[in-house]
């Protein structure tokens, strides 16, 4: 590859932020969106932060996934970088997309709220970042309102994620009392709301402040210091290849609506994130520097207009060079496809794009060409990348057609969608009901919707709560195990599965059936 391009590639850094609704997602990205002088004023990625989602309307629907399309991937150039942060919807819009965006990135960012601590949603998207062995940086907002204390923070990190901290800055006070952060790697101190050239305090060989200085009579200083002492004693160690291996996260305090600690994140953030990573694909590992272009789709977002089939399929590339009306390969299908129209996205509207190299994203339209997963390669390449990981569904729902006449539609349709990565299909050993699962309940509307609009097929879905979804490992399990409570399925690769109803049904049915072993795909790496 030219030196050119691959200077190009090495700038790249693409990563995907992981939080809990509320975190502060929105305003961070906002802010990096800033400095990178993507956007000029605060609010632009707020406004598109729709309000109230009304699941029955499936206008509102349409509104919340347009509203997604665009601010799916925001890009933005920052001292000699280029950066893609990659949207991972929460809230109702929250799917098997969102955890699928995050096959895409090569870092990730988790924000957690430091009056919160660990939530439910940064919990189930930080364990996919560990099967997919990603390295994430933890921002801890909203020091300027009373939190937990750091250490605990800390603590909470190694106890509920089993992930080492390396605090690469640390806050002296929090809420009214917070004067701002103690940064280990700069060596220096950063004071909250003062001017801009008494922003900064360098500190000495030592680590302290070099003669008089109002901050050493408050008595927080001192306790910063001795915090510090302790992390340098007893902290854990920080170094590039334990983040890469996924064994320490560097930590960073700040606040994203004051615009605190931001820019120290960020510029620690380049220096350690790592660029567009190899891929492993049927001919084994795809170099992001190699000559030929090669890519992957992570997401396929329908649109939800009657009027407009259209989708929009989104690709990572792997390697080489995108080019705009370039011809490539679809292996799964044998098929070669002209890409005319494809589309980059940016914080305050979609363009069209010419070129884009490995570390990039862009969306493809999509007229029902692709599925979720599926390779684009170019001339004689014809290697597929690895099958993207199944996610444990935790939501069911028996499904069926409202007139049975429609039997074929009805099949066609869900073995289409189940295909496409929309939803996931089980049937149950002994009933052989069909049920749906998914891990979020957006995706029953939208499959409810798809099978109304593009199959003319009315189903009715029976809600049955949400289960514990566990896996046999092994290929046969005697079938008279299965009861109401530890429901026997079949997935859509006839893989035997158990549906729990609830952490207690679990526990109890291993106790009783030792032999009969079982496995989270979501809890191994
Ligand atoms: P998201 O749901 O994770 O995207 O969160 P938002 O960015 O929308 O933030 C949720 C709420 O927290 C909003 O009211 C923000 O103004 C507020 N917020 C975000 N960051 C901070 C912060 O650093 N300090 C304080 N006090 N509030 C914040």
């Amino acid at each position: 590859m030219e030196k050119k391009l691959q200077d190009e590639v090495l700038s790249r850094r693409t990563f995907a932020i992981i939080s809990h609704p509320d975190a502060g997602k929105t305003t961070l990205t906002e802010k990096l969106l800033l400095f990178g002088g993507a956007i000029r004023d605060a609010g632009t990625v707020k406004a598109k932060k729709t309000g109230k989602f009304a699941t029955s309307d499936w206008m509102e629907i349409e509104k919340q996934r347009g509203i997604s399309v665009t601010s799916s991937v925001m890009q933005f150039d920052y001292d000699g970088f280029r950066v893609n942060i990659l949207d991972t919807p929460g809230h109702q819009d929250f799917s098997e997309d969102t955890y699928r965006t995050l096959t895409a990135v090569d870092s990730a960012v988790m924000i957690i709220d430091s009056a919160k601590g660990i939530e439910e949603q940064t919990l189930k998207l930080f364990k996919v970042c560990r099967m997919r062995g990603i390295p994430i940086f933890t921002f801890i907002n909203k020091l300027d309102r009373q939190g937990k204390a750091p250490l605990e923070l800390l603590a909470e990190l190694e106890e509920v994620m089993g992930i080492e901290s390396y605090p690469m800055n640390w806050p002296i006070g929090m809420g009214k009392e917070f004067l701002g952060i103690y940064d280990r790697f700069y060596n220096r101190i950063e004071q909250f709301r003062v001017d801009d050239d008494k922003k900064y305090i360098p500190l000495n060989e030592d680590g302290e402040i070099e003669g008089d200085h109002p901050l050493k009579i408050s008595g927080l200083y001192d306790q910063t210091l001795e915090e510090i002492m302790l992390l340098n004693e007893a902290g854990n160690e920080f170094s590039p290849e334990r983040l890469r291996d996924g064994s320490v996260t560097p930590v960073f305090f700040g606040s994203a609506l004051t615009t605190f600690g931001v820019q120290t994140f960020l510029e620690t953030y380049l220096k350690f994130a790592p660029s567009p990573q190899p891929r492993n694909s049927t001919d084994g590992e795809i170099d992001p520097l190699s000559e030929s272009f090669s890519g992957f789709i992570f997401k396929i977002q329908a649109n939800m207009n009657p009027a407009h089939r259209d989708r929009i399929a989104f690709l990572r590339i792997c390697s080489g060079k995108f080019e705009r009306g370039m011809t490539v390969n679809l292996p799964r299908a044998g098929k070669s496809i002209k890409l005319t129209q494809s589309t980059q996205f940016m914080a305050d509207d979609r363009s069209t794009v010419d070129e884009a190299v490995s570390g990039d994203i862009i969306g493809l339209y999509d007229p029902g060409t692709y599925q979720i997963g599926d390779t684009l390669t170019v001339g004689k390449d014809n290697f597929q990348f690895e099958r993207l990981p199944q996610f444990t569904p935790e939501l069911f729902v028996r499904v069926s057609a409202k007139n049975v006449m429609k039997q074929k539609h009805f099949q066609k349709g869900i073995q289409q969608l189940v295909q496409e990565g929309a939803i996931q299909l089980f049937k149950t050993v002994k009933t052989d009901d069909y049920y749906l699962g998914a891990v979020g309940q957006l995706q029953f509307e939208v499959f409810e919707h798809r099978m109304r609009n593009e199959y003319n097929t009315e189903v009715i879905m029976e809600r049955l709560g949400s289960k514990i979804t566990r896996w046999v490992d092994g290929e046969t399990v005697d079938e008279n195990l299965s009861s109401s409570r530890s429901i026997l399925v079949r997935d859509r690769f006839d893989k035997y599965a158990f549906l729990f109803e609830n952490d207690f049904a679990l526990r109890w049915f291993t106790d009783k059936n030792p032999s009969v072993k079982l496995y989270n795909p979501m809890d191994q790496h």
